[in-house]
């Protein structure tokens, strides 16, 4: 067993001074609440105490919707013409250039930088299922993805995806029959049953990506493994006129029309989704997952986020492409863009309280980016409370991006860790009670060696087809 003291602890939605978590063997949170209390309870049963006044102990980041591969398009891949460009000259030869160990040395690269930047769990959205030249691979590289989650030491919650549109070349990596994915999914799930650090979630790639039958075979194992299953939509505007063309219908109506829109479906981007679709979203109990770095980067569009805040609805958010993955941008990018777009500020915060006085603190942004995250996985973590384990991050007070708000703490302390805290400032993660990251260094030798790695990779051979 073990104390954690720090200077300031968030607890029940707020960052309290001298509060303490005491932790078991497990990693799991046993007692949360003023030191004093917990200092009492640990003496008894003769636990150490870490004490850390000098820092501030938060919950772990989520990235609820990531593609751990897509590290590798960094540098080449930054300026086509437009999404489907990107697809054709990046993303497919990158696809198809990747083999075993750039697929493993890009994960491991992508999670020791999410570590480092506080993010304790992942949304692995995997659809790589196939070898190069269309052989299937089965959970090989599922299997290999978990394998690097656990080297780096972050939670991940394996998005095993069901894809089997096969008309491009590129899709011969990931295309199944749906049976065989789902059969595949059941297994891995049964396999990795009772893990603590790994969940395994299906995932219907997209309406352009998944048949009707994959996306039933889907939201199926869902229902009958008691999870959520999350699906791409709406990203692209013309995302609805595919919908509409292929289903008859706009995006979230297909679904619908389907029968599997309930409070199991997690929508991954939701852009594009019309008010109507919204307003079903919310009263189907269906969550949603935002990226909006990727989003920008990708000209997607913005999501009219504050309306699905007043609804209600669930949002968790994912940095998908990982140009940069950092929740922190990711919440600063999803506040701005609404402010950018309603000539507002302080847009979230104060409609997530609706009729309530105007928020002071950043406490929906940092939500979004841990518990509500969290949910969209069907995760218990998020909020540091008794019986999570403890996934969280050191915060160092004296980090010059914190200043002057630490010495002012509380409310002008949260502000500042959501709108201007540099993740240089995470000085410690842990994950499940275990510290994967001390004094801004990754323990896992082998994250920490990735870079090199990925530099000598294979995948290299995809980089001259964005001149071609
Ligand atoms: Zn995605």
């Amino acid at each position: 067993m073990r104390v954690w003291k720090a200077g300031w602890t968030w607890r029940s939605g707020e960052l309290r001074e001298r509060e303490a978590i005491l932790v078991d063997e497990d990693g799991t949170i046993v007692l949360a609440g003023p030191a004093s209390e917990v200092e009492r309870d640990a003496r008894s049963r003769e636990a150490p105490v870490e004490d850390l006044p000098r820092f501030a102990l938060l919950p772990g980041l989520v990235s609820a919707h990531s593609h751990c591969f897509q590290v590798l398009l960094r540098g080449w891949a930054d300026h086509p013409r437009d999404f489907k460009d990107w697809v054709s000259r990046c993303l497919y030869p990158l696809v198809l250039a990747l083999d075993d160990d750039s697929l493993e040395a890009g994960a491991l690269l992508c999670f020791g930088q999410m570590l480092r930047a506080g993010i304790t769990t992942v949304g692995e959205f995997q659809y790589v299922h196939n070898a190069p030249d269309g052989t299937p691979r089965g959970n090989d590289l599922d299997r290999l993805v978990v394998r690097a989650a656990r080297s780096a030491g972050i939670r991940i919650a394996l998005l095993r995806t069901l894809y089997d549109a096969r008309a491009r070349e590129g899709q011969r990596r990931f295309a199944e029959p749906p049976a065989e994915a789902a059969a595949r999914t059941r297994e891995l799930a049964r396999e990795l049953e009772g893990d603590r650090a790994v969940t395994v979630l299906p995932a219907p790639h997209s309406l352009h990506g998944a048949s009707a039958e994959a996306i039933r075979a889907g939201a199926e194992i869902a229902r009958e493994r008691g999870t959520r299953w999350h699906i791409h939509l709406a990203e692209q505007r013309d995302d609805v006129e595919l919908s509409r063309e292929r289903f008859g219908a706009t995006p979230l109506r297909t679904l619908a029309a389907l029968g599997v829109l309930d409070e199991r479906t997690v929508v991954v981007h939701g852009i594009w989704l019309d008010e109507s679709e919204r307003a079903l979203l919310a009263e189907r109990g269906v969550a949603l997952v935002s990226c909006p770095l990727t989003n920008l980067a990708l000209g997607d569009g913005v999501l009219d986020l504050p309306d699905l805040v007043r609804r209600g609805v669930t949002v968790g958010l994912g940095t998908d492409m990982n140009a940069a993955p950092c929740i922190l941008s990711e919440m600063r990018a999803a506040e701005s863009l609404q402010r950018a777009r309603l000539f507002r500020m302080g847009v979230l915060p104060n409609e997530a309280r609706p009729g309530a006085a105007p928020a002071r603190s950043a406490r929906a942004l940092l939500e979004l980016g841990t518990s509500a995250g969290a949910r969209t996985l069907g995760l218990e973590v998020g909020t540091l409370a008794r019986g999570e384990p403890l996934d969280a991050l050191l915060v160092d007070l004296a980090d010059p991006s914190l200043a002057p708000a630490a010495a002012l703490g509380g409310e002008a302390l949260l502000n500042a860790v959501v709108s201007s805290m540099s993740p240089q400032a995470v000085s410690h993660v842990l994950v499940g009670g275990g510290v994967v990251v001390r004094d801004g260094v990754l323990v896992s030798r082998e994250a920490r060696e990735a870079g090199a790695r990925v530099a000598r990779g294979a995948w290299r051979g995809a980089v001259g087809s964005l001149s071609s």
